[in-house]
């Protein structure tokens, strides 16, 4: 089963304050031209996004920079609606989940407030010392539903860059997270491929594999990828 983890863009939409408008133009029409194609304009970091370090990092990696396997990983969410911060205490309950996966995904539930300005204030971020102490494991990526891993208010971004230090990158504007399951799963997030860009829209979106238990097989069977993993021990590796 497949979970949409994406934002529709569309213009009027959301966006961090100050980002230009988005613009989706239809340029040609099947009544004129017999085909319909639009023209569209908006930043790399419009609607459900990747950071790569090159964001804030002058000598950090551009999105061109990673192989595609990247953008794709086994994953787990950490529920955080109920925190006004995500502290180091809370990410410690979380640690053998956050060891067993390349992915942490963030839920706070600010998607509820999407399209409205209370989508901006005052949303659960992670302290300094969390994203420090996140940031000692070897994972791909980490994402949110919200606009940012820092507060918008914020002028020095520490959490964006203890992540990208560390080449960690930073899925931003996610939603549906309440609907993974506490369970490793698997996440993609493919950015378009653009060259020398810090960030790219992405198609996010989680995998859920559920085995029936008619097809579980003996253990120690040798396993090759991530379905037969699940096959093998009931839960991802
Ligand atoms: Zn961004």
């Amino acid at each position: 089963m497949m979970i949409d983890l994406t934002h529709s863009i569309h213009e009027g939409m959301t966006l961090y304050p100050g980002t230009p408008d988005v613009i989706l133009e239809k340029v040609f029409t099947i009544e004129e031209f017999g085909f319909m194609e639009h023209r569209m304009a908006m930043t790399t970091h419009t609607g459900t996004h990747v950071d790569a370090p090159g964001h804030l990092l002058k000598t950090g990696k551009t999105l061109d920079q990673f192989p595609i396997d990247q953008f794709a990983g086994k994953a787990g969410v950490i529920p955080c609606h109920h925190l006004k911060e995500i502290d180091k205490e809370h990410l410690e309950k979380f640690e053998m989940l956050i060891s067993k996966t390349e992915f942490i995904l963030f839920y706070t539930g600010w998607q509820k407030k999407w399209g409205t300005p209370a989508y901006f204030e005052s949303f659960p971020v992670l302290t300094p010392e969390a994203a420090r102490w996140l940031a000692q494991h070897p994972l791909k990526g980490v994402g949110f539903d919200t606009i940012s891993p820092d507060l918008t208010d914020s002028e020095e971004y520490p959490n964006h860059h203890i992540l990208m230090e560390q080449e960690i990158l930073i899925y931003e504007n996610l939603t549906q997270l309440e609907k993974l399951p506490d369970d490793v799963f698997m996440f993609y997030g493919m950015p378009v491929k653009l060259d020398n860009t810090e960030g790219a829209p992405v198609r996010a979106f989680a995998e859920i594999i559920t085995v029936p238990k008619s097809l579980s097989v003996p253990p120690n069977t040798s396993v090759c990828n991530v379905s037969n993993a699940i096959l093998v021990s009931g839960n991802l590796i």
